[in-house]
């Protein structure tokens, strides 16, 4: 009786996987629909009235599942808000996403128009154009769809509208309030959105903050980041002779500016490229339990340094994830007199370089700034923010012009956050696979400030595929990750807080 109750179990969630799959599958195939109709509408937020086109088809999209929508004015061009009916006993949820992409060059994309979406297979190395009619019950989830915002950020919208559907069919209440916000802006750097959550703060009221945006883990595994680095900038400029002069008249008499520029830019990091300026480090500890998550990033040190042709990797961090803990320090670019075939015998009369600060939230941008410009200081540099006059030139030996940059803050969830440990947990039980959580993302989302601002938890639970080419020519959305998106929405939405 017993083996035949286990037999009995096995055969019901055999039977139970299955009708899943085909019920996912046939709402994958809507939502490739979906989708295309969607990518059809050109989303330059450049162009005014594409982002406008854009909110019409959202708010029928949205209205049709028995969303209340609204249209929020901003100091530039109109976010989009969409809200189930609420109930007070319920937590809310409140996803962003965003409805613009970037501009598009047409003669670099290896099809007639990145707003005509096209399917395709790949042989080999090349990508082979397929028939959507091919796309039959047994839909390939590794054929790919072609087009401007099929991965950033039009896909996961319609990942999202599709999981509410298959919510819907399957009866499932959901234990949330559910609130959706849409930038229109998002690859132009999201300006209004700050100001926006003052504005709307009632409306955006939630408990927590799911961002679908950007590219699952490299390892395709499912994926959590908990937080992005910040970003500044400072440009250093050093003077030699007023005007480029002869090397052979004036070498060894008139001071050369790169060697003063390079001089003071080698004495700012250890030859492990450790920030050796006091205080750059300040505030950041990491404890074991943190480095066991760092850790645990499927990530190979040696795959990267083979990837990226380099021997050995700086020692900020023991290894990859541990280094994307502390502020850096980069030489973004560096200029001076003429190079290559254009090489001149001169002494030039300038060099400068330009750098970048990546931030984490122990490191104020600001404050970064300033300890570089003391350091610069404390090594006898006379500092100015403009072209140093005639007076300055003979009064100072050496001087250094420095335009900063402005701040984007960092932002991090705590890695123990409950609502953190609800996601994995939902990921975990769905996908029966490890899930890839991330303490903080190397690179800047624009939408930090806005974050930071809201002061509620907030997580990226990344949808598409790490290959998309993502901002580039060739975008393109692997057909599997709509599954995969899909069920993270649906598990997501159908699972109770603890
Ligand atoms: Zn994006």
């Amino acid at each position: 009786m017993k083996h035949f109750i286990i037999l009995l179990n096995i055969l019901f969630v055999n039977i139970s996987i299955a009708q899943d799959s085909t019920a996912i599958k046939s709402q994958v195939k809507h939502s490739i629909d979906e989708l295309v109709d969607f990518v059809k509408i050109p989303n330059d937020a450049l162009n005014a009235d594409d982002i406008d086109s854009n909110l019409i088809w959202l708010r029928n999209k949205f209205n049709n599942r028995g969303f209340n929508t609204s249209i929020l004015e901003t100091e530039n061009l109109p976010l989009f808000f969409a809200a189930l009916p609420m109930d007070d006993s319920k937590p809310t949820i409140l996803f962003y996403m965003h409805l613009d992409g970037q501009s598009v060059d047409a003669a670099k994309w290896d099809q007639p128009n990145p707003y005509e979406t096209v399917l395709k297979s790949k042989d080999g190395d090349v990508w082979r154009t397929e028939a959507f009619e091919d796309l039959n019950d047994d839909i390939n989830y590794d054929w790919r769809l072609f087009g401007r915002s099929t991965s950033d950020d039009k896909g996961p919208i319609v990942m999202f509208l599709n999981a509410i559907d298959l919510l819907k069919k399957n009866n499932v209440a959901i234990p949330f309030n559910v609130k959706v916000i849409l930038d229109s802006e998002e690859e132009k750097s999201s300006k209004p959105l700050p100001e926006a959550v003052k504005q709307y703060r009632e409306l955006l009221k939630a408990d927590f903050l799911v961002i679908n945006d950007g590219p699952v883990h490299a390892s395709g595994k499912p994926t959590v980041i908990y937080g992005c680095r910040g970003i500044t900038t400072l440009s250093l400029t050093t003077f030699g002779p007023i005007q480029p002069q002869h090397s052979g008249h004036y070498g060894n008499y008139a001071p050369n500016p790169g060697f003063q520029l390079t001089q003071l830019l080698a004495n700012m990091k250890d030859k492990e490229g450790r920030v050796l300026i006091p205080g750059y480090y300040e505030g950041i500890t990491l404890d074991d339990a943190t480095k066991t998550v760092l850790k645990s990033v499927p990530d190979s040190d040696d795959l990267i340094s083979e990837k990226l042709q380099f021997k050995t990797a700086e020692k900020v961090g023991a290894f990859y994830q541990e280094a994307l803990q502390y502020p850096s320090l980069n030489i973004r670019g560096l200029g001076s007199g003429w190079i290559g075939e254009r090489a001149r015998t001169i002494v030039p009369a300038t060099a400068t370089a330009e750098l970048d600060l990546r931030l984490v939230p122990e490191s104020d941008g600001t404050r970064l700034k300033n300890l570089v410009k003391k350091y610069i200081a404390n090594e006898g540099f006379y500092i100015t923010d403009t072209m140093p006059t005639e007076q300055e030139r003979m009064n100072h030996d050496k001087i250094a012009m420095i335009k900063e940059g402005s701040v984007t803050d960092a932002f991090r969830t705590d890695l123990n956050h409950s609502n953190g440990d609800f996601i994995v947990k939902v990921l975990q039980d769905k996908f029966q696979e490890d899930v890839v959580q991330i303490r903080i993302m190397g690179g800047t989302v624009p939408i930090s400030p806005f974050i930071n601002e809201l002061k509620i938890p907030a997580f990226i639970v990344p949808m598409v595929n790490p290959d998309n080419n993502q901002h580039s020519p060739n975008e393109n959305l692997k057909i599997g990750q709509i599954a995969y998106g899909i069920q993270t929405f649906y598990a997501i939405l159908s699972t109770p807080l603890p």
